[in-house]
């Protein structure tokens, strides 16, 4: 059978880039825009071009230390924690005021630096980061501990406090979206942060940071590195005054951070990490929506997804019916300039994982599976790839096992609901899972059987500020977003008081 090839002529020739210009490159430490100690900086790049649009100061131990130190100043002698919740809450809500008002030109600079479709970043990401902070102001002044009935004449309080300075190291894939997760629950509880941004998409956290100040957020309490990974992100993990950890990357990094978090201070660390996730279409599914969500599941955000649905389990019976128009939704999927109106696909985000990428595409041409479409680069500059199908895809194959985080699309075949819970379940993941039926019994049966933290039924990447998200084995430890996320960052205090002659305990 012959391979599918791409044309490019659904994209539209209209631009919608609202003016945006690099106006922070250095490090935010203590309220001040500073250079690195060092003098150092690193180049970032427009993944459309692969050209260097800005040189921003370049972080490491000696920075990280300076950062520590501001963030623990602030925290120890306040005001930020002593502050009343009240007051912390309207400043995240003026930040999130501030976020809506230059949500352009924040969404234009995130996909100048990512490459991400603008559409999605604006009328997608900025809205979901303006009502996370939304939310969690909302939580600021309601986070409180309990009276506790002890066996005893006592008078018994929990007590729940900031848990001090927290590190937080992010990755590229959703800039603004993971600087949010981590901050927004982080502020609400009263800590200070020491945040480091991926090295490849260091600008949108800078510029959010700027619009913090302006919100009234004193200086120390936010503050941000930019460097790499081994240099200041491992400071920051392994730093003696650092409380607490929390990233979100590969499983390599993160059993990293683990170790570096226990061999320093043993701080707790909370780890969002690698996916495999499952997309489980029943044979009474919906066949044409399973197809649309299918494809959005595993293309979305360029396959960048740590959630991405990267195992297209299908039942037998629609097997081929399946194949044919997921094939085709593949064909039509408009890839190309993300600032181009209609766009849904931009490039990969830099040239280590467009070559990793096409390296997995090879494997899988290599194996027995099937290549259905794509395959190869998409044009000839930047880091543009096809969007990929592979059918005839077996378990033990490379690309059902590895995260390949890009546009390829990895279709198997199921037969029993028994045979295809051991099947999804056999990984080291647990991230997330898709479910297709129409039948209830087939989806308690389902939900409860997937070992993954968030299963979706009928419907995929439904985030939402108050919805937990987090892996099983794998893929990590502990939850983010919603009430959950309180937890990483407050400590409880139990605080105990005889009780003289009490009417009653
Ligand atoms: P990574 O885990 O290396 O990087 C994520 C963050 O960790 C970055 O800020 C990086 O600077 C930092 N980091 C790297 N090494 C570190 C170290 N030794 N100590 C402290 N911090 C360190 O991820 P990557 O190399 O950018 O991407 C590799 C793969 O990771 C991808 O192909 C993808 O499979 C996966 N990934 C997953 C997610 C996710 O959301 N779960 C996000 C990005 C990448």
């Amino acid at each position: 059978r012959s391979v599918s090839r791409f044309s490019t002529a659904a994209a539209s020739e209209e631009l919608i880039t609202p003016p945006v210009h690099i106006e922070y490159t250095k490090h935010l430490i203590n309220g001040q825009f500073v250079d690195s100690a060092s003098g150092k900086t690193f180049p970032t790049y427009d993944p459309r071009t692969a050209e260097v649009i800005a040189h921003v100061a370049e972080g490491d131990a000696e920075d990280i230390d300076r950062a520590v130190a501001a963030a623990r100043k602030a925290f120890d002698e306040g005001p930020w924690p002593k502050m009343s919740a009240y007051e912390r809450s309207r400043i995240l809500l003026r930040f999130a005021d501030l976020v809506e008002k230059h949500s352009d030109e924040l969404a234009a600079l995130e996909t100048w630096n990512n490459g991400k479709p603008f559409e999605q970043a604006a009328h997608s990401e900025l809205p979901m980061l303006v009502r996370l902070f939304r939310y969690y102001a909302g939580w600021a002044d309601k986070i409180h501990g309990l009276t506790v009935p002890a066996d005893g004449p006592y008078h018994v309080q929990t007590l729940h406090e900031p848990i001090g300075v927290a590190g937080q190291i992010i990755p590229w894939n959703f800039p603004l979206l993971m600087f949010t997760w981590k901050v927004g629950p982080a502020l609400a509880c009263g800590n200070t942060i020491v945040l480091k941004t991926a090295e490849q998409t260091p600008l949108t956290a800078l510029y959010v940071a700027k619009l913090f100040q302006e919100a009234g957020l004193p200086p120390g309490v936010l503050n941000i590195v930019s460097g790499y990974g081994p240099t200041a992100g491992a400071a920051l993990a392994s730093h003696m005054d650092v409380d607490k950890v929390a990233f979100t990357g590969s499983t390599d990094t993160g059993k990293i951070i683990l170790e570096l978090a226990a061999k320093s201070n043993l701080k707790p660390a909370t780890l969002e990490l690698g996916g495999k996730s499952p997309f489980i279409i029943c044979e009474d599914a919906d066949i044409d929506r399973a197809v649309e969500l299918a494809h959005f599941a595993l293309f979305f955000n360029q396959g960048q997804c740590c959630c991405a649905g990267s195992r297209t389990f299908v039942h037998e019976r629609v097997y081929d019916e399946f194949l044919e128009k997921a094939k085709a939704r593949a064909l039509k999927r408009i890839v190309g300039d993300p600032f181009k109106k209609g766009v849904e696909q931009g490039p990969q985000i830099d040239s280590e994982q467009f070559q990793k990428v096409l390296r997995y595409i090879k494997s899988g041409i290599e194996s027995t599976a099937t290549l259905e479409c794509g395959g190869e680069r998409f044009g000839s500059k930047g880091y543009f790839i096809q969007p990929t199908v592979f059918s005839n895809v077996q378990d033990d194959m490379l690309i059902a096992q590895d995260e390949i985080f890009g546009p390829v699309q990895s279709i198997l075949k199921f037969k029993e609901l028994d045979e295809v819970v051991r099947r999804a379940n056999a990984t080291r993941y647990g991230l997330a899972a898709g479910v297709f039926t129409r039948n209830i019994d087939t989806a308690n049966t389902l939900t409860r059987a997937l070992r993954a933290g968030t299963v979706w039924v009928n419907c995929f990447d439904v985030f939402d500020a108050a919805i937990p998200f987090g892996g099983y084995k794998m893929s990590g430890i502990g939850r983010e977003k919603g009430i959950y996320s309180l937890h990483n960052y407050l400590q409880v205090k139990a605080v105990v008081t005889p009780l003289k002659n009490p009417a009653w305990l």
